[in-house]
């Protein structure tokens, strides 16, 4: 469960018992999917709590409103702060956080007026879990980016994501795969993408994805890995020749794809790169040194 009776959360500028928030019903954000917000994870590492990019992801809630056009009157080092007290109240050490910004009452289909922000935690074992994912090409594809801030957080782009995400669960899959309005390959509902090719990673450019910052992170661990990792266009059609592939997202962290469309990948994802990055994903959240993983 996301709350309990005694769940401490952070709404409009106070601690307030998750029970005892109201929202209002003439909120823009619940009547259009208009809000903006942000998955973020805390690790409890051997220094105590640490919040894994914390800047990164309140920088990407504030360049989300931006372009979303929704005031942010925050302060993204204070929102840190706010973030820890929430974890610190509701006695959470590896845990996920949900910030939230939604627009206050206004029925018209002009900008937000005001926005209010909420900080709540919750503990979330991994996303997608731990077994390797069997997973569908969709035909779901991902939101027109001349008709959506594709790369902003933006609350109502998820209904693309759910919808997904629940066809292929109603087909038997474990997580969809989607395509970007050229047919290109894009990303999961809630996560981005890898495949590796002759000893290189491959992934899609950005464009059509959410920029993650779990994807850049990747990107930095494979430097330091000596992996090439290269960000171009990836037809559908080329999977069947990858080796291997993997998703990852904050939620999701690293996780392994056994098959797509019921095509099982070349290699054993024990010997896979995506494999090894799963180990230094899981040393670098913890703050310990993966340095010596050898690609
Ligand atoms: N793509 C989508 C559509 C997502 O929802 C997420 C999760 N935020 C990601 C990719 C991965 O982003 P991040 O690594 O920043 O969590």
């Amino acid at each position: 469960m996301y709350y309990s009776e005694n769940t401490v959360v952070y709404y409009k500028g106070e601690y307030l018992k998750a029970k005892d928030v109201r929202c209002n019903i003439y909120d823009q954000t619940i009547h259009y999917g208009y809000g903006v917000f942000e998955g973020i994870r805390a690790y409890a590492t051997d220094s105590g709590v640490k919040i894994f990019k914390a800047k990164e992801h309140f920088d990407r809630m504030k360049f989300s409103c931006e372009v979303a056009l929704i005031p942010y009157p925050y302060d993204n080092e204070k929102l840190i702060e706010i973030s820890y007290e929430v974890l610190e109240r509701n006695h959470l050490q590896n845990a996920y956080l949900r910030p939230l910004i939604t627009c206050t009452p206004n029925m018209s289909l002009s900008k937000a007026i005001a926005s209010q922000l909420l900080i709540a935690a919750w503990d979330w074992g991994a996303y997608l879990g731990h077994n390797l994912l069997d997973i569908m090409i969709s035909p779901y594809r991902r939101p027109n980016p001349s008709g959506f801030k594709v790369a902003a957080k933006i609350t109502g782009h998820y209904v693309n994501s759910i919808l997904a995400c629940q066809d292929a669960k109603d087909k038997g899959f474990d997580e969809a795969l989607l395509l970007d309005v050229d047919g290109f390959v894009a990303e999961g509902p809630g996560a981005n993408i890898f495949f590796e090719v002759e000893g290189k990673l491959i992934t899609p450019q950005l464009g059509s994805i959410l920029p993650g910052i779990t994807r850049a992170t990747i990107i930095e661990i494979c430097n330091d890995l000596d992996i090439e990792v290269v960000e171009r266009k990836i037809l559908p059609e080329e999977i069947v020749s990858f080796d291997s592939g993997f998703f990852c997202g904050t939620a999701a962290e690293v996780i392994g794809i056994q098959s797509i469309d019921r095509v099982p990948f070349k290699k054993e994802w024990n010997d896979s790169k995506g494999f090894l990055i799963q180990q230094a994903y899981k040393k670098l959240v913890l703050g310990k040194d993966y340095s010596l993983l050898v690609a």
